[in-house]
Parts: C-alpha cells; structure tokens; sequence
C-alpha cells in the first residue's frame, strides 16, 4: 500500500517508523511517505492560511496551496471547474442519466447543483469511485466517523493520499474540486471532539487500516474476532493472562477446563452481554439470523 502525507508539521509522523507499522514499512508491505505542505508556497512567509471570507475568528488553509501541492500528488493537471464542467465530470462518472436538464443531478447518489450552480459537499457515492484510483482522505471533525467498516474497506486499496487541516480547517472547496475531477475524496471525523490539527486524526486512520492489511500482523487470527469486526460486530469479550489468581480476583473457572465448546459460548454471551451494557446501539444494529437460541436467551 502506498500512502501519501500531507502536513505543515510533517515530523508529526516519525513515530510511524516504531512498532509494528515501521516493521510493515521494513518488509515493503507499506510505503509511507510525508510532505511538508509549506514545499508547495511561492511567498517568502511560506503561507498556508488566510482570513476567513465573510469573518470570523482564526484562518483557514488556502485551496491554491493546497491544489498545488495534492496536483503533483495525484499527477493531475489544474482545471477551472464551473457548473458545466462539473456536470460532464457527473456525467463521466455517472452517466449522462445522471445530469439532470434543469441543472439538477437526477441521481440521488450523484452530486447535487444548487441554486448557484453550486455543488453540494460530499453527495459522491465512493462505491461508484474508480476501485484502484487512489483515495483522497480529509480529517474533518464535522464528517461522518470513521469506522472500523472504513478501515476495513480502505485497506483493500492501493494508494490512500491524507491530508492534514490545521487552524479553522481547510477551504470547504478543495474536496469538492477533487471530487468534481473524478478523485474518491473522503472526510472523516475520529469522534465529536476538535483536536489542533489533523495529524493525530490521520496516525488513528492509518494504524487501523494498515494493520489489517495481509501479513501485517505476526497472527492473522488476532484481527479476525475484534470489537467492531465482521457483519455482526459486538464488543469483544473480556481477556485474561495468566496467573489464574491475581492479588485475589480469579479468571472465570471456565477458561480453565480446557472444554473449548464451553470457552467459545462463554466468551460469545460475555461479548453479547458487555456489548448490550456498553453499546446498546450495536446491538440494535445485528441481524437477528445470525443470532442462534443461545444467543437470545443472553
Ligand atoms: N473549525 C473546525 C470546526 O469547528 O469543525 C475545527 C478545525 S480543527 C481546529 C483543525 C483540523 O484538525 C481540522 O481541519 C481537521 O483536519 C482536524 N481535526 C480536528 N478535530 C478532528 C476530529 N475530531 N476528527 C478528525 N479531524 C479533526
């Protein structure tokens, strides 16, 4: 996998070199490489950001350095995206079906023009993006969360390119542009907080994607029964070492017996049991088919 970071503070991701995803870096399996955003300015103050249009505390990145720097990336030449050009780039990616004769998009999935010819935020639908096309990844704290499903799906790609906001954010237009030439843009948040910068959100990304991918891991198995993993994901039971007694508190006699059809159903409703405590909300989520009478009697 080859992964692009974008950041003014690039030396953020050094850490990337420890553990297991520097080993990963070692056996080839991932290529991380980091760009410091400021290589892409032309004025001696090497400026990134500027004064919010309409006011407002703080600055926001310009889309000019910003495009620069994500064109070389992505070897793509500039281009003035207006309405129109924006309706061919829907309908090459979508069908001439998809653009609608008043200058709306008849698709639901497609992007939609407003009044202005305006183009609404985030109305692609990545599944339709071309599958081995590189994968553009903005942190954002007001985009849908990042979930392990995301992780998942994303470390079946090949080339993911993040890049980091910092101050009040990024112009609101530089997914859109990426989006309108054809580019599998994504916004995530990491959770309903706001952090400095989106570094720590971009090391959260790329640990939970990277470490799924084939071979990262010295135990395969240890990826396979998760929290949050599979279709019917539950929290996962609780874990225990050895010694069996500790300071006074013993593990659960069954993990003892060496009866593993016994191990498997207790560690399965311990599962069903802490996620209906901690995250009812997965819970409602599950399919009930893949519920067995055991199960329901949890
Ligand atoms: N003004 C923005 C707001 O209120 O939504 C917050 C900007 S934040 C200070 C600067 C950058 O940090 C964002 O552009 C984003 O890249 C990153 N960031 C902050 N919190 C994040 C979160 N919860 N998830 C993902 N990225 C986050």
């Amino acid at each position: 996998m080859d992964i692009d970071i974008v950041s003014v503070f690039p030396e953020y991701f050094d850490v990337l070199n420890l553990s297991l995803l520097g080993k990963a870096q070692q056996k080839g399996l991932v290529t991380v490489r980091t760009h410091n955003l400021r290589d892409w300015t032309h004025d001696v103050h090497h400026s990134v950001d500027d004064t919010p249009v309409g006011g407002g505390a703080g600055m926001v990145m310009k889309p000019e350095v910003w495009a620069e720097c994500l064109d070389d990336l992505l070897g793509l030449d500039p281009v003035t995206v207006d309405a129109l050009d924006f309706q061919t780039a829907v309908a090459s990616r979508f069908g001439n079906d998809a653009v609608a004769n008043d200058g709306a998009s008849a698709d639901e999935s497609s992007p939609q023009l407003d009044a202005e010819g305006e183009y609404a935020l985030s109305d692609y639908d990545a599944g339709d993006a071309e599958p081995l096309g590189p994968v553009l990844i903005f942190p954002n704290p007001s985009a849908p969360m990042f979930t392990q499903k995301d992780a998942t799906e994303l470390a079946g790609r090949q080339r993911l390119v993040f890049g980091c906001g910092r101050y009040e954010g990024y112009d609101a237009r530089i997914p859109r542009y990426y989006r309108a030439q054809g580019i599998d843009v994504r916004e995530y948040s990491i959770g309903d907080y706001v952090l400095n910068g989106g570094e720590v959100a971009v090391s959260v990304m790329l640990e939970a994607i990277t470490r799924l991918l084939p071979g990262f891991m010295g135990n395969a198995e240890s990826i396979v029964e998760e929290s949050y993993t599979g279709d019917n994901a539950l929290l996962e039971h609780y874990q225990y070492t050895k010694p069996a007694t500790w300071r006074g508190l013993s593990v659960p006699k069954v993990l003892l017996g060496g009866d593993h059809g016994k191990v498997d159903r207790f560690r399965r409703d311990e599962a069903l049991a802490k996620t209906s405590r901690l995250r009812p909300d997965l819970i409602e989520k599950l399919d009930c088919h893949a519920l067995d009478k055991k199960d329901r009697k949890t």
